[in-house]
C-alpha cells in the first residue's frame, strides 16, 4: 500500500488498484495543486507498474468531491497580474494558459496512459471532479438520491475547462450536451446513465466492486473517441445533421443569455470548434477559451459573489462571535396565510417542530394543508416517499391556541400587514412564550423598531423577512431593530442556516434592502411607459440588461394593486415629495379604472388568457399620451436606466448604513430580486465599472431623466478618490 496525503492507494490480489480520495482536515474533497500532484504520481504508478491491471478511483468521504478549489483560480489571477507587471501582458497570457490547462493535461494523461481507470461515485461529484470522472474509462454511480453529477461552473461565470466540454459533447447528442453545459445542471444517477454520462448505477456498497469487475473483465483503456472508427453522436458539425443543430443553438444561446455570459458563449465556441478536431487539439482549444474566461470580469464578479461571499454568509460571517450555538428545536409561526404556511413548510422540512397558529383552527389547518400539497407534489415527482410526508406533517401542529407556543425557541409572526393586528398579536405571543424565546416579524414594510415597541423585550425582537415563493427563494433578510440584541441575531442566523437559506443582515429602514432596490426597477419601467416607450421594448430592455423578467412583468407578479398601496402608504407617511405623481396616476388608472391587479386576476400590464400565453395588454397604448417611435429610442440607455436605478438605490442603502457589507448587498441583490448575475450584484456592478464612470453615467441620466439619478455623496467621494465598495470594506476591516 502506497500512501499519499490525499489518497489511500492499495492493490488487491487481482492486481486492481483502489485509490480512495480522502483529504485530511476537510469535510469535502476538492482539487488543489497538491491533489493534482498526487494524482499525477498515482497515474504514473499505475501506468508503470506491470503488476497493476488498472485502477478504481473512489472517495472516502460522504460525497465524491465538489470540484476545484475556486480560491486556487483566484490566486492564479493574482499571479497573472504579477507576471504581467514583471514581464508584460503576453508573457502573462502564456503563463495563465499553461497554468490553467494543467488539470486538463493531467486528465488526458490518465485517459491515455494505457491502463484502464474506472471511477465509483457516491454523493455529489461536480465540476473538476466530474471532469476527472469523464476522463476515466468507466463510471459507476451509487443509486442513492443524493448522488449528483454535473458541471455547474457556468453558475460562477466559468465553464468546464478540464476536458468537460469535449467529453460531454462526444458522449451525448450535441443539442443535449449544449443544454447540459449551458445550464450547469446537476443530474441524478439514472438520468446521468440514460443520457450516456455514466455506464452503470449500483447500490452504494457495490460501486467499487462493479468498477473492479469492469476492469477484471477486460475493460478497455482506450476512450471511445480515441478508438478507430469513432463517430460523433450527432454526426459531423459540417453535415446535414449539424446544420439542424448549430443555427438553432446560436439562437437559443442568445435567447437564454442575451449575450451577457462570456463563459456560455465560450462553451458554444469550444464545442463547435472542438468537434471538428481530434481530441488533443480540441482540448487545447478548450484551454485557450478557459484562460480567456478566467480573466473575464464576469467570472471574477460571479466567483466573488456567488461562491465566496455566499459561502461566507452561509457559514455565519455576520453571526456575533460570542453568542454560544443556539439550539432551535421548535418554531412557532403565527399567521397561517400565504407566507406563514410556506414558512411552516420550510421549517418542518428542515426537521424542526412547528406550531402553526391562526385565528381559528380551520385557518391553521388550511395553512398546514399547504405542506401536504407540496409534499404530495414531491411524491408525484418521485422525490419523496409517503412516509416522508407523514413525518413532515407530524412535525406541524396546527392550532388557534397561543399557549401551544410555550416551549418554542423562536416565534415568527406573518399575520396581516396591519400595525394594529401586529401589535395585538405581539402581545398575545409574548404572554405565551418563554422569557428567552426570540420573536421575529416577517413584515415587508413596517419598521422593526416600531413593532418592537409593542414587545416587552425589544432586545429579543428581530425581523426575519422571507421572499415569495418561500420554497424557492434562497434569500432571507434579517432586520435589526434599534434595540435588537446579539442573541436574537444569532438565533435568527442559526435558524436561516438550519433551513438552508442565505441570510443578509440589514438595519431597519423602509423597505429594508431588497424591496427598496427592486421598487426602483419597477418605477423606472413605469416611467418609461409614461414617456411613451413601447411596453415590449421596456420588457426587452429589462431582459437584455440581465434581469430575469421585465419590470412590468415583475409588477404583475407582485400585484399592481400592492404597488399602488405601497406608493400611497409612502406618500401618507413621508409626504408628496417622496413619490413620483405620474407613477401614482398610472397605477390608479390601471387598478381603479381598469380593475387590473396583476397576474392574480389575470389582468395587469399583461393579459393572462386561460390556458394561453401571457401577452402585453393592448390598452397600455391608450394610456400613453405621447408614444415614441421605437427607432428613436436608445435601447442601450433603457438598459442602463434599469440597472443604474437599482444600483443607485443599493449605494444609498450603503450610505445610510442599512447595508453595511458589500457582500450582503451583492448576494442579496442577486438572490433577492435577480439583479443581473453576470455583474456580481448591485454594488459589484458599480465597482467593476469604477465609481468615476458610474457617477458620469448617473449624471448623464440625471440631466436627461431627472433628479432620481443624482449620485449620492458617497459615490461622488468614491469617484474622486478612486475607491471601490470592496476596497473600503477591506480597509475598514484592516483598521
Ligand atoms: P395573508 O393575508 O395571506 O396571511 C395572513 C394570515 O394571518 C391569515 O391567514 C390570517 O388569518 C392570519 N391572521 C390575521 N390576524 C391574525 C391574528 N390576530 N392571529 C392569528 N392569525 C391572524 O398575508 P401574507 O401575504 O402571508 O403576509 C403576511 C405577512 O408577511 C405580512 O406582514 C406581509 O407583509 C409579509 N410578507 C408578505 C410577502 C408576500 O409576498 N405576500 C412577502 C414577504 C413578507
Amino acid at each position: 500500500m502506497t500512501n499519499f496525503t490525499n489518497f489511500r492507494f492499495e492493490a488487491d490480489s487481482d492486481g486492481i488498484a483502489l485509490a480512495t480520495w480522502d483529504m485530511p482536515d476537510r469535510s469535502m474533497n476538492v482539487i488543489t495543486p497538491q491533489v493534482m500532484d498526487e494524482l499525477s504520481q498515482l497515474i504514473e504508478k499505475v501506468a508503470a507498474d506491470e503488476a497493476i491491471k488498472g485502477c478504481v478511483i473512489t472517495s472516502g468521504k460522504e460525497s465524491f468531491s465538489g470540484g476545484a478549489d475556486l480560491t486556487m483560480l483566484q490566486s492564479s489571477n493574482a499571479e497573472f497580474m504579477r507576471v504581467a507587471k514583471e514581464k508584460g501582458e503576453e508573457a502573462a497570457n502564456t503563463f495563465l494558459f499553461e497554468e490553467s490547462r494543467k488539470l486538463s493535461l493531467l486528465y488526458r494523461r490518465l485517459e491515455t496512459c494505457g491502463k484502464p481507470f474506472a471511477v465509483a461515485i457516491h454523493g455529489v461529484c461536480l465540476g473538476g471532479a466530474f471532469e476527472l470522472a469523464l476522463a476515466c474509462h468507466f463510471r459507476v454511480l451509487s443509486d442513492v438520491d443524493s448522488t449528483r453529477v454535473g458541471l455547474p461552473e457556468v453558475k460562477v461565470g466559468l465553464f468546464p475547462g478540464a476536458g468537460g466540454t469535449q467529453r460531454v459533447a462526444r458522449l451525448m447528442q450535441t443539442g443535449d450536451a449544449l443544454q447540459m453545459l449551458f445550464k450547469g445542471e446537476q443530474l441524478r444517477p439514472l438520468m446521468a446513465r440514460n443520457m450516456g454520462l455514466a455506464h452503470a448505477v449500483a447500490p452504494r456498497d457495490q460501486i467499487v466492486q462493479t468498477a473492479k469487475d469492469w476492469i477484471k473483465n477486460g475493460g478497455s483503456a482506450v476512450a471511445p473517441w480515441d478508438q478507430k472508427g469513432y463517430k460523433l453522436p450527432s454526426n459531423k458539425v459540417y453535415s446535414a445533421a449539424g446544420m439542424q443543430i448549430w443555427p438553432p443553438a446560436n439562437a437559443i444561446y442568445r435567447r437564454e443569455t442575451q449575450d451577457n455570459y462570456p463563459a456560455i458563449r465560450a462553451i458554444l465556441e469550444t464545442v463547435y470548434q472542438g468537434l471538428q478536431l481530434p481530441m488533443d487539439l480540441a482540448l487545447k482549444v478548450e484551454s485557450r477559451w478557459f484562460a480567456k474566461i478566467l480573466r473575464s470580469k464576469e467570472a471574477a464578479a460571479m466567483i466573488r459573489t456567488l461562491f465566496l461571499s455566499m459561502q461566507d454568509l452561509n457559514k455565519g460571517a455576520r453571526r456575533p462571535k460570542d453568542v454560544p450555538p443556539t439550539s432551535i428545536k421548535k418554531v412557532g409561526v403565527v399567521g397561517a396565510g400565504f407566507m406563514g404556511a410556506s414558512v411552516a413548510y420550510v421549517t418542518a422540512n428542515a426537521g424542526l417542530q412547528v406550531v402553526l397558529i391562526d385565528r381559528d383552527v380551520e385557518a391553521a389547518e388550511k395553512g398546514k394543508a399547504h405542506s401536504h400539497k407540496l409534499m404530495s407534489d414531491q411524491i408525484m415527482k418521485g422525490r419523496a416517499k409517503t412516509a416522508d410526508r407523514d413525518a413532515l406533517l407530524e412535525r406541524i401542529t396546527a392550532s388557534a391556541d397561543y399557549s401551544d407556543l410555550t416551549d418554542c425557541d423562536l416565534v415568527i409572526e406573518a399575520v396581516f400587514e396591519d400595525p394594529k393586528v401586529k401589535a395585538e398579536v405581539i402581545q398575545k405571543v409574548e404572554a405565551a412564550i418563554r422569557p428567552d424565546c426570540i420573536f421575529a416579524s416577517n413584515t415587508s414594510t413596517l419598521p422593526i423598531s416600531g413593532l418592537a415597541k409593542n414587545a416587552k423585550n425589544a432586545g429579543q425582537f428581530i425581523g426575519i423577512h422571507f421572499f415569495s415563493p418561500v420554497e424557492k427563494m434562497m434569500l432571507v433578510e434579517i432586520i435589526l431593530g434599534k434595540e435588537t440584541g446579539d442573541k436574537a441575531l444569532a438565533t435568527a442566523l442559526d435558524y436561516v442556516r438550519l433551513i438552508k437559506k442565505t441570510p443578509i443582515v440589514v438595519n431597519d429602514s423602509r423597505g429594508f434592502f431588497a424591496n427598496r432596490c427592486v421598487l426602483g426597477y419597477i418605477l423606472e419601467g413605469h416611467l418609461m411607459l409614461i414617456e411613451g416607450v413601447p411596453a415590449a421594448m421596456i420588457e426587452q430592455a429589462g431582459k437584455q440588461a440581465g434581469m430575469p423578467v421585465g419590470p412590468l412583468s415583475l409588477n404583475d407578479e407582485v400585484g399592481v394593486d400592492l404597488g399602488l398601496k405601497i406608493l400611497r402608504a409612502t406618500k401618507a407617511q413621508l409626504g408628496d415629495a417622496a413619490i413620483v405623481p405620474e407613477q401614482e396616476e398610472l397605477l390608479t388608472a390601471l387598478v381603479e379604472k381598469e380593475g387590473r391587479f396583476g397576474r392574480k386576476n389575470r389582468k395587469g400590464f399583461y393579459d393572462y388568457p386561460e390556458g394561453g400565453q401571457k401577452r402585453l395588454w393592448p390598452g397600455l397604448k391608450e394610456l400613453q399620451v405621447n408614444p415614441v417611435e421605437a427607432e428613436l429610442i436608445d435601447m442601450q440607455e433603457l438598459k442602463q436606466r434599469l440597472l443604474v436605478a437599482q444600483a443607485l438605490e443599493a449605494a444609498r442603502t450603503f450610505e445610510e448604513g442599512v447595508i453595511t457589507d458589500p457582500r450582503e448587498a451583492d448576494v442579496g441583490s442577486i438572490l433577492g430580486f435577480g439583479f443581473a448575475p453576470y455583474t456580481g450584484g448591485a454594488l459589484s456592478y458599480i465597482d467593476f465599472m469604477g465609481a468615476k464612470t458610474f457617477v458620469e453615467l448617473c449624471q448623464k441620466l440625471q440631466a436627461r431623466h431627472g433628479e432620481r439619478f443624482a449620485p449620492p455623496k458617497l459615490l461622488l467621494d468614491m469617484a474622486a478618490s478612486g475607491e471601490t465598495f470592496y476596497g473600503r470594506a477591506a480597509a475598514k476591516k484592516a483598521a
